[in-house]
């Protein structure tokens, strides 16, 4: 069977080309006569992989010196529970923005340490929308300031970030990650599961400021310490090689490609043939507010659960597939992160089309 146009939110889409790359290297990596599967962590050759994937990535995103690049386990959400452990500090309080099913876990383990105050919600309206926060909000006392800069589920995205001051951002960048440009000296925290824009399920990225690093109360256990995993280099213990190998590999080919700023023109393009065709549709129609939307996960319903189903279906077949929503929002949800080739993007618009001629 041919591949199929996976528009899936999650372990989603990888590089074809970083797909076959790997398919030549499966079996005997470079001269080593082995698999990268069955290589020790600490061998010669692991090692140069994961240095290569920590310089690639510092030099895509432009991250300063003053912040590690740590390649750890446990999803997104273990991170939820480190960075109150480690950066709650005295002051014993954080600052959270709320806009979904992921800032609600990470706010359930935050609670669990400190004092959390939540400046912004949009539960109100489903997590449709960014609420605005300004700088006179935030705690001056706050350990940090919490974002998911894009919610996956919803599809809204924090287009700008507040001037917190002295108080360190925190993101969670699961899903966005690698997708424009950003300045990465505006954040104390970042982190991302791998399993959208960075490779396959079982990494999880953690870029985190010097400063930052070595706060965690003395009795945390070892393994729950930033400061265990950037003093043994992520090595402290076994890392997830084969997922630290692919991202390399999704690396190398985003810089082989023009880099973020070249991969956010067609991200925009590609969003943009979405939005364009949703605010003219006769049929369809976007759940977000307009100026929240995300680039990278657009839902969508046609208002009618039955067409909704028609349309998951009847798409499925043509090749566009893991069109449905999730629960929480129904209908639709493309998510068109990196890897989502233009021509994809262009055969889900043209369907949407016939489907809305058909059906209207
Ligand atoms: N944050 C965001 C924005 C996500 O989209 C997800 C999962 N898709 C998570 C956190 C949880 O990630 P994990 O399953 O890696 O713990």
């Amino acid at each position: 069977m041919a591949r199929v146009f996976n528009f899936s939110a999650g372990p989603a889409v990888l590089p074809e080309e970083v797909l076959k790359k790997a398919a030549q290297e499966l079996v005997e990596y470079g001269d080593t006569g082995m698999s990268v599967m069955e290589m020790s962590h600490r061998s010669t050759a692991f090692q140069s992989i994961i240095d290569d994937a920590e310089s690639l990535l510092r030099d895509l995103m432009g991250i300063p010196d003053n912040y590690h690049v740590l390649f750890l386990q446990g999803g997104a959400s273990l991170q939820f529970a480190m960075i109150p452990v480690n950066l709650m500090g005295k002051s014993g309080k954080c600052d959270f923005i709320h806009t979904g099913a992921w800032t609600k876990k990470a706010l359930a383990e935050a609670k669990g340490i400190g004092t959390v105050n939540v400046l912004g919600s949009s539960e109100d309206k489903n997590y449709s929308y960014i609420p605005k926060t300004t700088t006179d909000q935030i705690s001056k006392d706050a350990a940090y300031y919490y974002i998911c800069s894009n919610n996956t589920i919803y599809g809204t995205r924090h287009n700008t970030l507040p001037d917190t001051g002295s108080v360190p951002i925190v993101a969670d960048m699961s899903s966005n990650i690698l997708s424009e440009e950003i300045d990465v000296s505006k954040y104390g925290l970042i982190f991302a599961g791998a399993q959208k824009n960075i490779g396959p399920a079982g990494v999880t990225i953690v870029i985190i400021r010097d400063d930052l690093s070595d706060k965690a109360p003395e009795d945390t256990p070892t393994m729950l310490k930033y400061s265990t995993h950037i003093k043994n280099k992520s090595m402290f213990n076994t890392p997830p090689t084969y997922g630290i190998y692919i991202a390399k590999l999704v690396f190398q080919w985003l810089k082989d490609n023009g880099g973020l700023k070249a991969i956010a023109k067609t991200n925009r393009e590609k969003a943009g043939l979405i939005y364009d065709f949703l605010d003219k549709s006769s049929l369809f129609s976007g759940t977000t507010s307009p100026e929240d939307r995300s680039l990278m996960n657009i839902p969508f319903v046609t208002g009618s659960e039955e067409l909704d189903k028609k349309f998951i279906s009847l798409a499925q077949a043509e090749g566009l597939v893991n069109l449905k929503g999730h629960r929480s929002v129904g209908g639709m949800r493309a998510s068109i992160y990196n890897a989502m080739p233009l021509e994809g993007v262009k055969a889900l618009v043209a369907f949407m089309e016939k489907f809305q001629n058909q059906n209207s």
